[in-house]
């Protein structure tokens, strides 16, 4: 690993240090669902807190539209914070305006300072270098050093993220440096049977992965949203259910691939089909071959897979000694829908080798479902870095800080 660390960065004591994390919890009536990523930012707020830092917290929350949006505000956030490092955190109410700069102003050798949400400010995500430039510089002018800390977003060319990076001395905090460890050992060579297991509802960015994923796993294992896709390209009617026309001659193409390459490309042999998306929809498990024979149609949805797919999937985790696992089986904010996710699961946690579970809403998923980090072998922050970076792909955010694949 060529990544610049902490200690790159000399002493810390009494000179103000930005911490890009990445605090984009999942939120439910203003309250946090699962603080897991604010629990995964600790370690390095501590350590630099602990030189005597004054440490300047920045992150984005949700999507909003580049301007100010009080559903998605990090005020929770820094109060949540403040609550697990059981030290006072200050808030500012937005992001390089007077409020940030007073903020910073005033902290105190070990204070801590979360500034309001990086997207409120359209700069952050523009597609226009210079704009993006500009932005990181207004940030850059309130420490004298960066540190990247927010795994979920380094495969992102954004101003926290990128631009940053480049405006001041900078290097990789702790957690990114944890994920490194864990998905190093993943891309190397991994120990075998390796099966990856693919679900969620971000259908279009996963199913890029796949073909960079094939040549490298013995069994890819598809659920979520993405399977009507692979279904429907099988020749399947799928009703309502999660689609993306344009990607299906494309998936055609991988169910191919695998072919080729002996890889085990694993469909669902049953759904759970729904009457409507909720938690009191009707539903019923259809064999694949009849999603559109039930009471409803071509209107039904598939929800989750079913009992017979989620059996198979739990048997081939068990006996694969490298597992990771990036997307939802199902809805599994529904109970109804919600048992594939639980099986797929805890058939990670049996596993005797290595399982790594990926992704926000997946890593919110096993902890509302009951289960401990530590059944994992790795919780991952990232969903679409750690694809990405399981891919091969050069991600901005690491190469800045000095990574070379
Ligand atoms: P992650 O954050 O772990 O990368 P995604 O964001 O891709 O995962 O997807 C998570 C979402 O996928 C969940 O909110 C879940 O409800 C949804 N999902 C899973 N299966 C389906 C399905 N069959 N139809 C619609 N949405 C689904
Ligand atoms: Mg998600």
């Amino acid at each position: 690993m060529t990544l610049r660390t902490l200690e790159s960065l000399g002493s810390l004591a009494g000179r103000t240090v930005i911490v890009r994390c990445d605090l984009n919890v999942p939120l439910a009536d203003g309250e946090i669902t699962d603080d897991g990523r604010v629990r995964a930012s600790l370690p390095t707020i501590n350590a630099l807190t602990s030189q005597g830092a004054r440490v300047v917290v920045i992150s984005h929350l949700g999507r909003p539209d580049g301007a100010s949006d009080p559903r998605y505000s990090l005020a929770p956030v820094a109060e949540r914070l403040g609550e697990l490092l059981g030290s006072p955190v200050t808030f500012a109410t937005d992001t390089v305006g007077d409020a940030a700069k007073d903020a910073v102003a005033s902290l105190a050798d070990g204070g801590i300072v979360v500034l309001e949400n990086l997207r409120f400010n359209p700069e952050e995500t523009s597609k226009s270098d210079e704009e993006r430039a500009a932005f990181a510089a207004k940030l850059a002018a309130f420490g004298d050093a960066f540190v990247s800390d927010g795994f979920g977003v380094v495969h992102r060319k954004q101003a926290s993220v990128y631009e940053l990076a480049k405006a001041l001395p900078s290097a990789a905090g702790l957690l990114i440096v944890a994920e490194l460890d864990v998905l190093d050992r993943l891309t190397g060579n991994p120990e075998r049977p390796y099966t990856v297991v693919l679900g969620g509802s971000k259908v279009s960015d996963k199913l890029g992965v796949i073909g960079h994923l094939l040549p490298r796993v013995n069994t890819l294992l598809i659920g979520g949203g993405m399977l009507f896709t692979f279904l429907k390209a099988q020749g399947f009617e799928v009703g309502s259910s999660l689609l993306e026309r344009d990607q299906v001659e494309t998936v055609r193409g991988y169910l191919q691939k695998a072919q080729e390459l002996g890889v085990e490309l694993i469909l669902p042999t049953d759904v759970v089909v729904a009457s409507k998306f909720g938690g009191d929809a009707e539903h019923e498990v259809r064999p694949v071959s009849s999603i559109e024979d039930t009471p409803w149609g071509a209107s039904g949805l598939g929800l989750d897979i079913g009992p017979d797919t989620a059996a198979k999937f739990a048997e081939i985790i068990r006996e694969s000694v490298t597992v990771f696992w990036n997307g939802p089986m199902g809805v599994f904010e529904l109970e109804p829908f919600a048992a594939g996710t639980k099986q797929i699961a805890l058939a990670l946690t049996e596993t005797r080798g290595l399982s790594v579970v990926g992704g926000g809403d997946s890593a919110a998923a096993v902890r509302a479902l009951g289960f401990d980090d530590d059944q994992f072998g790795h919780i991952s922050t990232g969903g679409g870095a750690s694809l990405e970076f399981l891919e091969g792909k050069t991600l901005p955010g690491l190469e800045v800080l000095g990574w070379q694949s």
